[in-house]
């Protein structure tokens, strides 16, 4: 049985599968996929905004990978994929600030419970001061160290 709404959905997932997959065939398809979501938005605008939740919900790692390759690139500014576990295999989960252990089962986000012992990644010289987002210029810290560094650093990196 035809099912409309179940044939965009499926077509939309289908889209957007072969867009991460393949850059060659997104740059091809830009203009029509634009459209189609510009439809497929107008029509479902709670589905679009469910889907996005779920997806930032679920791809927490990924949005933030996605939002650091932005700030990199709308400075110019050199960068490259890495994760949380290419960060923790490399460097390890002792915090570079304090050198002790970071609670890598901690909440990360600030303000959650038990988030100033959580892993944050930090950028040795941050990106808003000219720092590559690359895997060299990044270390394991603890949330609240990476805080209290961020706050003290303007004045460290000046003397
Ligand atoms: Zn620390």
């Amino acid at each position: 049985m035809a099912n409309p709404q179940g044939d965009l959905n499926n077509t939309f997932y289908l889209w957007v599968r072969d867009m991460a997959y393949s850059p060659e065939y997104y740059a091809e398809n830009r203009e029509r996929h634009l459209a189609y979501f510009k439809k497929y938005r107008e029509k479902y605008p709670e589905k679009e905004k469910a889907r996005h939740k779920k997806y930032r919900q679920e791809n927490k790692e990924k949005h933030a990978e996605y939002e650091r390759k932005r700030r990199a690139i709308k400075r110019n500014l050199p960068h490259e994929k890495y994760s949380t576990e290419d960060v923790i295999r490399i460097y390890g989960d002792i915090c570079f600030i304090c050198n002790k252990k970071i609670d890598l089962l901690a909440e990360r986000r600030s303000g959650r419970k038990g988030w100033e012992n959580g892993l944050h990644i930090d950028h040795l010289v941050s990106i808003s001061k000219g720092g590559s987002d690359t895997i060299d210029n990044v270390r394991p810290t603890h949330g609240i160290c990476n805080l209290k560094k961020n706050r003290y650093s303007f004045t460290a990196r000046r003397t």
